[in-house]
């Protein structure tokens, strides 16, 4: 029998884990697989863990690994890839905003064969503020021009895949992840299906404008160097400029004998440099810091505690 893998990244979930379990279990109790829940404990405050050492005591299909501190969804999402059994793997919110009710449809558009994985987007972005749907729309355009990671407008993180591209992705190695861009950027045939878009059942969101902002600039920065050549540009465009610039000056002073006027202007321009000069810096120091990040390979996350004996806990 084949074998489907739900991977929840859980962090301060204590609310929304047990409506979650019960749902998806209703879900995966109907189809003709096995199954195995993997819940992620990314170091919660709450009763996350407490909670998830109750459910692996009541039921078998429960796996659960708990991360020594808060390491981020993405290395969440990781763990679960590496401990994954499944024929078939997705990831899941805990709070319900990825419904188990499309899992039937997706495993039926699977097994026919012709796609490796069905990933969900939400056609509508209900319920969230103007201005964050405006950036979002922005971010999408922007990445897709200038990187080679196909990300898609709405696109969650919940599609199920065939194991061969849970391989692929666990060949990108890289410590500064951003799976939105790494799903893009693996390929393979991925059929698309909209929903509406769900609010959680319980507990926060765990982003706000800035985070979101941050992870938006991440995203960029891993996939894409055009922000580097930026400062080349910047560059050629000046000198081009400032040669015109002094050809007029010099045909002024020639013809009208016009003496030097205006210090303001002349320190306008200069701070304008400097500022240029100094975001290009700024640039090129983000991809810096990555840089510095990867060649500590430090590991992607620490398992303090789990129900399963044959895993690395330190990756
Ligand atoms: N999450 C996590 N670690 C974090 C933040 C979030 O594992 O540091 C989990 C969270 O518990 C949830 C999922 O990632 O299951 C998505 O988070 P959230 O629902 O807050 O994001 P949203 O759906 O609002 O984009
Ligand atoms: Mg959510």
């Amino acid at each position: 029998m084949k074998k489907i893998t739900i991977i929840i990244p859980c962090y301060n979930e204590q609310e929304s884990i047990p409506i979650f379990y019960t749902e998806s279990t209703q879900v995966l109790k109907a189809l003709n697989y096995d199954y195995e829940l993997i819940f992620v404990n990314d170091g919660s405050k709450d009763q996350t863990l407490i909670t998830l050492r109750q459910l692996s005591a009541e039921d078998p299909h429960v796996v659960y690994l708990s991360f020594s501190r808060n390491f981020g969804k993405e290395s969440a999402m990781l763990a679960g890839f590496h401990t994954a059994t499944g024929d078939f793997v997705t990831i899941m919110d805990a709070d319900l905003q990825d419904p188990p009710s499309l899992l039937p449809e997706m495993l039926k558009i699977l097994e026919k064969g012709e796609y490796d994985s069905v990933a969900t987007r939400r056609f509508s972005r209900e319920g969230e503020p103007v201005i964050r749907s405006w950036f979002a729309r922005k971010f999408y355009q922007l990445i897709n021009k200038i990187s080679e990671a196909d990300i898609v407008d709405g696109a969650r993180d919940f599609r199920l895949m065939k194991k061969e591209m849970v391989q692929a992705i666990l060949a990108m190695n890289e410590y500064n992840r951003f799976s939105k861009g790494i799903f893009g950027w693996i390929g393979f045939r991925t059929y698309w299906l909209s929903y509406k878009n769900v609010e959680r059942v319980a507990g926060e969101t765990k982003w706000n404008f800035w985070k979101l902002f941050k992870y938006a600039v991440d995203g960029i920065i891993n996939f894409s160097q055009t922000p580097l050549s930026i400062a080349s540009w910047f560059g050629i465009s000046m000198t081009f400029f400032s040669f015109v610039a002094l050809l007029v000056i010099i045909a002024r002073r020639l013809v009208f004998g016009d003496p030097v006027v205006g210090w303001a202007s002349t320190v306008c321009i200069m701070i304008f440099i400097g500022g240029l000069q100094l975001f290009c810096l700024g640039i090129m120091g983000q991809y810096i810091a990555k840089i510095y990040m990867e060649a500590k390979h430090r590991p992607h996350y620490i398992i303090s505690e789990t129900n399963k004996s044959d895993i690395d806990v330190i990756h």
